[in-house]
């Protein structure tokens, strides 16, 4: 419960902000502190909806008054739960989710908030994409900023690739905007998260697009290890025009399952590649059609607050047999259905770009191999979280640079943080994490600690804020 100071305090507020306040009192509360993790069940002080960057420079200045702790929620859909927290506040963009597209130019302007279904629904009406997250309830900014894997990565790269410029409000409420390739706000933002401001919009560069051949192909029995070991073929001819995700599960009987969701989007009618997956061993279901790119937001859904999660990834060069036996074998491990393990395919235009383009390091990997714990009973936090961390480490003798950030849990060591960029990016991220949040107020996050100022006291080598 809030104390009657704080009553006060919040009343204050809320004559102070155009969004909203919400107190744990107030009704909505609850349902705006959920996140999609429901390991994380945390109680803020208070939420502000911001509705626009005056918003987001009180609620930073109402925080660092009553010294508050901040967190930022975009669409809440980091697994570490990093948008709530404990007796903090929370910014809340969801709010701030407008989608304006400029059609001529090839960019979408996204609210802070915005998530992938708004920000499809937008661009699709001009039949434009930009390659997102593959489901439509996660935040456009959360995802860009950490990377962003998708189902057209092959097609047109990361997210973060096609990120052109940003709008944010730093902690001590300036206004940054940033924009063009050879800004190093922009770099940094290509990877290196929410740890330089709040962003109330920015721009990702689109791409022309209306249909793809997609779905899923789902194999069981004997024939899944081959049907693996097709994918890893397929995608090692590098297919610009496929992007291909792989999930491992088991059923009831402990029997492994693949599903593969390709995203064909070449004008072949009968395209190798699929004909080559679709003749795999032990395929039990083709839904594999010709559909809208919406169609195929669809073919990925997720629950929102109602499973816990536990996911731990690592980068890998290849997906050796050793390593496709291991994982077979980690499957069954649990005794029951443990979640599911993710491969996602990271060749084609990824591979365009270099530590130049952006920050992030993983730019060398052919797959990004999670392994994702799910399940509901608190009392089997301890087995899964166990099951995850054992099959992250199967899986680390192939690994190359740290995990993915953006389904990092929150007990990451920073040498996996670190790692993620490479030493020489950290250092360029941490100069940029001095100039813009020195004390790092945002540290909710995979974050990135400003480390020591320079001898003579300026905010480091990369000079003013610009
Ligand atoms: C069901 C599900 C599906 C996913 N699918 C994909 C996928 O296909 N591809 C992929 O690459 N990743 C995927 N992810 C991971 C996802 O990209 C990251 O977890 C991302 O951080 C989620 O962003 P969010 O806004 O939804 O989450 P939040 O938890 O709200 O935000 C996470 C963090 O991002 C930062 N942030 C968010 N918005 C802003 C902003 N406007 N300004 C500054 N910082 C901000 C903050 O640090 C915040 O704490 C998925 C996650 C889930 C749970």
């Amino acid at each position: 419960m809030v104390s009657r100071l704080e009553e006060r305090s919040l009343a204050e507020l809320r004559r102070s902000v155009a969004g909203g306040v919400l107190g744990p009192t107030d009704s909505g509360y609850d349902g705006a502190r959920r996140c999609f993790n429901a390991l994380v069940d945390r109680r803020p002080a208070v939420i502000v909806r911001c509705l626009d960057a005056g918003d987001v420079a009180t609620a930073f200045d109402f925080a660092r008054s009553r010294g508050l702790e901040v967190a930022v929620r975009g669409a809440g859909h980091n697994p570490a739960g990093h948008c709530v927290l404990e007796g903090g506040l929370v910014i809340d963009l969801s709010l701030m989710r407008r989608v304006h597209v400029s059609r001529d130019a090839r960019i979408a302007r996204a609210g802070g908030g915005a998530t992938w279904l708004d920000f499809d629904s937008a661009t699709q009406a001009f039949g434009l994409v930009t390659p997102g997250g593959v489901v439509g309830s996660t935040g456009v900014a959360g995802l860009t900023f950490g990377g962003g894997i998708g189902h057209l990565t092959a097609q047109h790269g990361l997210t973060c690739d096609n990120l052109v410029a940003a709008e944010l409000v730093t902690p001590d409420g300036a206004v940054v905007r940033t924009g063009g390739d050879d800004d190093d706000l922009v770099w940094g933002l290509r990877g290196g998260g929410g740890n330089f401001g709040v962003a109330t919009w920015l721009e990702l560069r689109l791409h022309p697009l209306e249909r793809v051949v997609g779905g899923r192909l789902v194999y069981a029995g004997s024939g899944v290890s081959e049907a693996l070991r097709r994918f890893r073929e397929v995608v090692a001819r590098a297919p610009r025009d496929l992007s291909c995700q792989a999930v491992l599960i088991v059923d009831d009987a402990l029997q492994p399952v693949l599903s593969i969701a390709p995203c064909y989007t070449g004008s072949d009618a009968d395209p190798r590649d699929l004909r080559e997956l679709r003749s795999a061993p032990g395929l039990v279901d083709d839904s594999l059609r010709l559909h809208s790119f919406l169609g195929q937001q669809h073919v990925s859904s997720s629950s929102y607050g109602e499973d816990r999660n536990y996911w731990k990834s690592h980068f890998v060069r290849e997906l050796t047999d050793e390593l496709i036996d291991e994982l077979l074998g980690r499957l069954a491990s649990l005794g029951q259905p443990p979640g599911e393990l993710l491969i996602e395919s990271l060749h084609g235009a990824p591979r365009d770009r270099d530590g130049n383009d952006g920050a992030l390091g993983f730019r060398d990997a052919a797959f990004n191999i999670s392994a994702m714990a799910i399940w509901q009973d608190e009392a089997l936090d301890m087995p899964y979280i166990g099951w995850a961390r054992e099959t992250a480490a199967a899986i680390e003798p192939w690994a190359v640079s740290g995990g993915y950030v953006n389904y990092m849990q929150a007990d990451e060591p920073i040498d996996r943080v670190r790692a993620a960029f490479g030493a020489e990016a950290f250092e360029r991220l941490q100069a940029l994490k001095r100039r813009f949040d020195p004390d790092n107020v945002l540290h909710r996050n995979q974050n990135i600690p400003p480390g020591e100022r320079s001898p003579a006291g300026s905010s480091g080598p990369l000079g003013s804020r610009g």
